[in-house]
């Protein structure tokens, strides 16, 4: 159970003063629930303003605090156009308090003419006028707006204002308890870092690195923490040792031999499932590094131990591919393999359960609904989880827990995170990985090109698909508006259709399933020649004609992920190309990291360097390619506090392994307050 302590940060947002029914939805789209997400909403800066006795003193762009008295209005405060304050300060300057729309109403009474007011704002020019546009603060009250001196500015959504959310974010602070110290306290003081209570307080006040490097390391203190657990349980479980005699791999007809990282991947593989213990293990491989059929390799050895095994993808599309790949592969060794998503009903689906109950279906291939609670098995021994960054901690504990908590597990995926990262989100796993592609795979040429230069692309494409090759035209899903990131994926649908007529067809993530599926099916099959798609087609998809890659708006993806849509093509014989269309106005990071695609096709490369060229504090592609596990922790600081996070989790495990000495109770409370509470389940039951 939750400690009784932490229950004032749990309560619901709306028990905060100011929120109501209106502010639900502005407030769900920041992550805004309960008192908790408020005090860990933490300020992307401040800003710092300077008092000023007059404008003589300021600079043009400045934030400013000033005493100033009304001369006039101007404008009307309830027609269109601007409504004007025009003010005067101590050195008989002039300047304009500008407002637009309804706020010109509130400015009206707020600033009376004749009257003098304390202003705080950020001073600007036009033509010949000096103006601030509307003021952040204005009150005849001088220590008021003086304590505005700096101020947090927080990551809004529409339907809010920073002062509101600041206000709620004050009272939220008011409700923060003190808690005991989890951190240890020669770390703390070696860091200079402040209590947890003052540092969340600090971290909203200023710009406090000691604090917020505090709250970083919190979290993925609490992460180490959970993963540990999650190992330490799992070294006390019994797993049924399989150990396979071989039979049904001989009798697999590869078309290839297979790699030195896959030969070494699948003994590694076979060592672990023939413990005692369920085997924890991450196979870890670009995208084509030919990880299926390691997977399979292993679930045959399930089988031939006379077990059963289940592969888990996180889509319909990518199950049904696998399905198909799989049995393919498998044809002629006699196994039975059976498909099961969300959308398999009535008869068909009964025959599926009925063939795990009763052990007729060797390997099962899914989406979630393969562990549902209608769902039993007669002895399912090994889960292989495909594109694993999809899935959390605690999702996979569940999948196991369905195989009694002793099922082998054998994650995978193809996004090459830097080691750092692997830790953090893999930390309680085993890792082999496939550093080396199958033989005669032809680098993908790739090109960046202005967005300008969209009728040439359009023209190229043209060409291609005449001369009958197929392609991938990828538009971004930016989130922060997901309806009209699809409005753009339809219009460039219609946009190309017009072009290039019925060849093109369309992919996203608000299709309904079955119809996703059909065009996916029509693109696999030649049929059509072009699709338009969001990055649903990130993981997995195979479609080996596809030789042209075009994707828009390339700076707004993370680099793993622009990694992982380019190795969509250059799966068939022809050379690939990849066309990254970029936006007008790029910084200087995302030229370099565009210029770091052109360059290497090394995933474990473009993986160290995403992390490293976005240290400062470029997180659009983290946030979007979701391989960013930490809401708090930057990617700088878990660069640096990742490994003494992990080497103080495995010190205090080892030490007090049932966490039950004060330390110890401290950091259950630090596991709840990151919600990683499956750890302390973990304790209960062990
Ligand atoms: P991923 O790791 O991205 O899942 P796949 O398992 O889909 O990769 O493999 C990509 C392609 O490479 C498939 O067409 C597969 O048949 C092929 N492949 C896998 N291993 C080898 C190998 N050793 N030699 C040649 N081709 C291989
Ligand atoms: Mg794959």
């Amino acid at each position: 159970m939750r400690p009784e302590r932490l229950n004032p940060l749990f309560a619901s947002a709306d028990t905060l003063k100011g929120v109501g029914p209106k502010l639900e939805k502005p407030l769900n789209r920041l992550g805004l629930r309960r008192v908790k997400d408020f005090v860990y909403h933490l300020p992307d800066r401040f800003v710092e303003r300077r008092q000023v006795a007059d404008l003589d003193e300021a600079q043009v762009g400045e934030h400013i605090i000033i005493h100033l008295t009304v001369t006039d209005h101007r404008g009307s405060s309830t027609g269109r156009g601007p409504f004007r304050v025009q003010a005067r300060d101590a050195a008989g300057n002039m300047v304009a308090l500008t407002y637009f729309g309804r706020a010109s109403y509130s400015a009206r009474k707020l600033l009376p003419t004749g009257e003098a007011r304390w202003v705080a704002g950020k001073l600007e020019q036009y033509g010949d006028m000096l103006q601030i546009v509307h003021p952040d603060h204005v009150s005849p009250d001088g220590a008021a707006v003086m304590g505005a001196a700096c101020e947090p500015v927080y990551p809004l959504a529409e339907g809010l204002t920073q002062n509101r959310l600041a206000t709620m974010v004050e009272q939220a602070l008011g409700l923060v308890p003190n808690l005991p110290e989890w951190v240890d306290a020669g770390l703390k003081e070696k860091r200079g870092w402040p209590d947890w209570r003052d540092a969340l307080v600090l971290a909203h006040r200023g710009g406090h690195r000691e604090a917020r490097d505090r709250l970083a390391y919190d979290e993925l203190f609490a992460s180490a923490l959970a993963l540990m657990l999650v190992k330490a349980d799992n070294r006390r479980r019994r797993g049924p040792s399989l150990q396979g005699d071989g039979h049904l791999r001989d009798r697999l007809k590869l078309p290839f031999s297979l790699t030195g990282a896959q030969l070494r991947s699948i003994r590694e593989i076979e060592g672990d499932m023939a413990q005692e213990y369920p085997m924890l293990r991450l196979l870890q491989g670009d995208v084509g590094s030919g990880k299926t059929v390691v997977a399979l390799t292993a679930m045959l050895i399930a089988v031939e131990a006379g077990a059963q095994a289940a592969m888990l993808a996180p889509t319909e599309i990518l199950a049904r591919q696998h399905y198909e790949t799989l049995t393919e592969m498998a044809r002629g060794t006699g196994v039975e393999i059976a498909i099961l998503t969300g959308r398999d009903k009535g008869r068909a689906r009964q025959a599926t359960l009925m063939g795990l109950m009763d052990g007729t279906i060797d390997i099962i291939v899914g989406t979630h609904a393969i562990f549902q609670d209608a769902v039993n098995y007669r002895n399912l021994a090994l889960v292989v989880i495909d594109e694993q960054h999809r899935f959390g901690v605690g999702q996979r504990l569940l999948l196991t827990q369905k195989a009694k908590g002793t099922a082998h597990c054998l994650a995978m995926t193809a996004t090459p995170i830097p080691r750092t990262l692997t830790l953090a989100q893999y930390g309680e796993m085993e890792v082999s990985k496939l550093d080396e592609l199958p033989p005669g795979r032809k680098p993908i040429d790739t090109r960046v090109v202005a967005v300008e230069r969209m009728d040439d692309v359009v023209a190229g494409l043209r060409r291609h698909v005449e001369g009958g090759g197929q392609a991938y035209w990828v538009c971004p899903m930016v989130h922060e508006n997901e309806r009209a990131d699809l409005a753009a994926a339809e219009e460039r649908f219609d946009a190309l259709r017009d072009v290039l007529g019925d060849r093109v067809t369309l992919v996203h993530g608000q299709l309904p399933g079955d119809v996703k599926d059909a065009n996916m099916q029509r693109f696999a099959s030649g049929e059509m020649q072009v699709l338009v798609a969001t990055t649903v087609i990130e993981v997995g998809v195979n479609v080996p004609n596809a030789s042209l890659m075009i994707i828009e708006q390339a700076e707004r993806f993370g680099l793993a992920q622009l990694h992982q849509l380019r190795g969509r093509v250059g799966r068939g014989a022809a050379e690939s190309v990849c066309l990254l269309l970029r936006g007008r106005a790029l910084s200087e990071t995302a030229r370099d990291r565009l210029a770091l695609m052109r360059e290497t096709q090394d995933g474990f490369r473009l993986a160290e360097e995403d992390l490293r060229l976005r240290g400062g504090g470029e997180l659009l592609g983290t946030r979007q390619s979701g391989e960013h596990a930490f809401a708090v922790a930057t990617p700088e600081q878990i660069g640096d506090l990742l490994e003494p996070a992990h080497d103080d989790a495995r010190l205090l495990i080892e030490r007090d392994g049932g966490l039950t000495g004060a330390r110890g109770d401290a950091a259950r409370t630090l596991l709840y307050l990151f919600e990683r509470d499956y750890g302390v389940q973990l304790l209960r039951g062990g």
